[in-house]
Formats: C-alpha cells, sequence, structure tokens
C-alpha cells in the first residue's frame, strides 16, 4: 500500500530540494547510507575511524570478489537475454578483474602467503558466479535498474542513501529490491539485522517514488539461498524511526567527541585495532574539518 509522503526537504529560500540537489549536497557527514549505519551499530568508534578520520583500509580480498562478481553480474544484463549464461558470465570474470585491478593496483597485494592464490581466488568468484545461475534465469529478467544511487533527505534534514544491486519491475508497476551477496545467507537470528539494509532502501524508494517496493529479495550466493520480504508501511515507518535515532546518536558523539568502543568479535575484521582503546591503542585526534564529499557517480 503506498501512504503520503513525508513533507519534502526544502533549501534555504524555502523552494523544495530536488534530487539534483540531494545529490549534489551529500557529504559523508550529513548523511546516511545502510553501511554506514551498520558500522556505528557494530561499533561507534569504527564508524569515527571510517567516517570521520577516514582512514585507510587494507585491501580485502572477500571485498574484492564482492566487487568483481557485482560488476559481472550487473554486466551480464548489457548483453542480449539469449547470451546472458553461465559461460559468458564467466568470461567477463577476467576482465572485470583487470579493470578493477587498474583502478587500484595495490589490490594485487591481496595474494600473498595467507591468502589464496589469483587462480583459486578467480576459482571462487566462478564458484560463485555458478551459484548465481542456480538461483535466477537472468534470460528471463529484464532489470528495470541496476547499481542505481538512491538518496532521499527526510524532514529533519538527514539525507539516507546507498546503491542497489537491482530494480525489477513487474508488469503490474510492483518493484523488486535485489541485493547480491556474495557470503552465505545469515541464521534465523541474524534475518532482522540484514534486512535492514533492504528496509533501508525500500524507504528510500518510498520517499523518492511514492511506492513501497513489493519485494526485497537477498541473492546469497555463498550458499545458493534467497531471503525474500515484503515490506508494509509499518515496517519503513520503523526503520525511518530506527535511522534518525540512530542519527541522533551520531550527532550526540559528533558534538561530544566521545565515540566509543564496542568490542566484539566483530573486532577480528578490524583494521584499526592498533589505535583502538580496546586493544592497548590510542586513537588519532579528531580531525577539524569533517565534511568530506561522499563518492557519487551521479555527482561524479
Ligand atoms: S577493534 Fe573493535 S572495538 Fe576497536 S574500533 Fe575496531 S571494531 Fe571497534
Amino acid at each position: 500500500m503506498t501512504a503520503a509522503l513525508s513533507p519534502s526537504p526544502t533549501e534555504s529560500d524555502g523552494s523544495p530540494a530536488t534530487t539534483d540537489d540531494i545529490f549534489a549536497g551529500l557529504t559523508r557527514t550529513n548523511s546516511l547510507s545502510p553501511s554506514r549505519a551498520s558500522d556505528f551499530m557494530t561499533c561507534p568508534l569504527l564508524y569515527r575511524f571510517r567516517v570521520i578520520d577516514r582512514l585507510p583500509e587494507a585491501p580485502s580480498i572477500d571485498a574484492a570478489r564482492g566487487s568483481v562478481v557485482h560488476r559481472v553480474l550487473e554486466d551480464l544484463f548489457d548483453l542480449p537475454a539469449g547470451e546472458r549464461t553461465h559461460s559468458r558470465a564467466n568470461s567477463l570474470l577476467a576482465p572485470v578483474w583487470q579493470q578493477l585491478l587498474d583502478g587500484e593496483p595495490e589490490l594485487a597485494e591481496m595474494f600473498g602467503d595467507d591468502t589464496p592464490d589469483l587462480a583459486t581466488w578467480l576459482e571462487s568468484c566462478r564458484n560463485l558466479l555458478g551459484r548465481y545461475f542456480t538461483l535466477e534465469d537472468p534470460q528471463r529478467l529484464e532489470p528495470a535498474e541496476r547499481e542505481v544511487h538512491v538518496a532521499t533527505r527526510l524532514g529533519s534534514g538527514l539525507t539516507l542513501h546507498g546503491y542497489i544491486d537491482r530494480v525489477d519491475v513487474a508488469p503490474t508497476g510492483e518493484l523488486r529490491i535485489v541485493d547480491y551477496k556474495t557470503g552465505k545467507s545469515p541464521g534465523e537470528h541474524f534475518e532482522a539485522q540484514a534486512l535492514f539494509q533492504m528496509k533501508f532502501y525500500a524507504l528510500v524508494v518510498w520517499r523518492t517514488r511514492g511506492v513501497i517496493p513489493r519485494v526485497l529479495q537477498l541473492v546469497y550466493l555463498g550458499n545458493g539461498e534467497m531471503l525474500r520480504y515484503e515490506p508494509d508501511e509499518r515496517d519503513l515507518l520503523a526503520t525511518e524511526r530506527k535511522v534518525e535515532a540512530l542519527w541522533q546518536a551520531i550527532q550526540r558523539a559528533t558534538d561530544s567527541g566521545e565515540w566509543r568502543p564496542r568490542k566484539s568479535v566483530l573486532c577480528g575484521w578490524c583494521d584499526h585495532q592498533a589505535l583502538c582503546p580496546e586493544w592497548g591503542g590510542t586513537p588519532p585526534a579528531l580531525p577539524e574539518a569533517t565534511g568530506a564529499q561522499v563518492p557519487s557517480p551521479i555527482t561524479g
């Protein structure tokens, strides 16, 4: 069911903010994406290190695998439907990897003594692509949009934005939001966490297009499972309240300069243990200016 939109955001002169205005005004410190929201929920200090300090992180073999597989699945839909085969997808892999490497030559350093070699890593990418073809038939799909950057400004002034892997539109006009994951599907107790990202996207789509997506679909290539959810208005209003509360907590931390570390098993994947008080480190002094622009393919 579609409901009335929240009041349209306005510019300082009182005119309504357009989508272009919203993208042009995006900064790391006035907006929230699902990833950064998740960082803050995981550990406020991790959010600070990534958003405020913008500390570099070592190239990750898993993140690079995700980027390559996502790109192949995106490019696959540039082909005529009849050519979207498993073998064609595999043939896209090497050029896509080369493109990524050209842009980020440091990725070559991922392959070392403790990590798989390039050939083994490429094979793991092929396995994920193979699993994709057991879950969907891309010859029967005609996505309306791929890798689409969406953004909306809520009545409070907070801008939400994110990249949706795929939007499908049914002949009836109903929307399906699809996200590919190269990991495994979460256990029952972690499904809500996985769906937060999808509800976040659904909220942005609802606020920008006035339509609640009919289906949110997570495609887990790690174990060949799908998670589907049909959101309703109550879900999305609850998500909006949640992101607003999260944003207020981020604002309080920004104002006080107190970014508390939250130790958990996820510290094992954190690049910043050496600077973290929970691990005997000392964070650097806070930088003074924090309004860096969010990189965006739309704003350039
Ligand atoms: S090591 Fe753990 S507690 Fe410290 S910043 Fe990273 S995630 Fe947070």
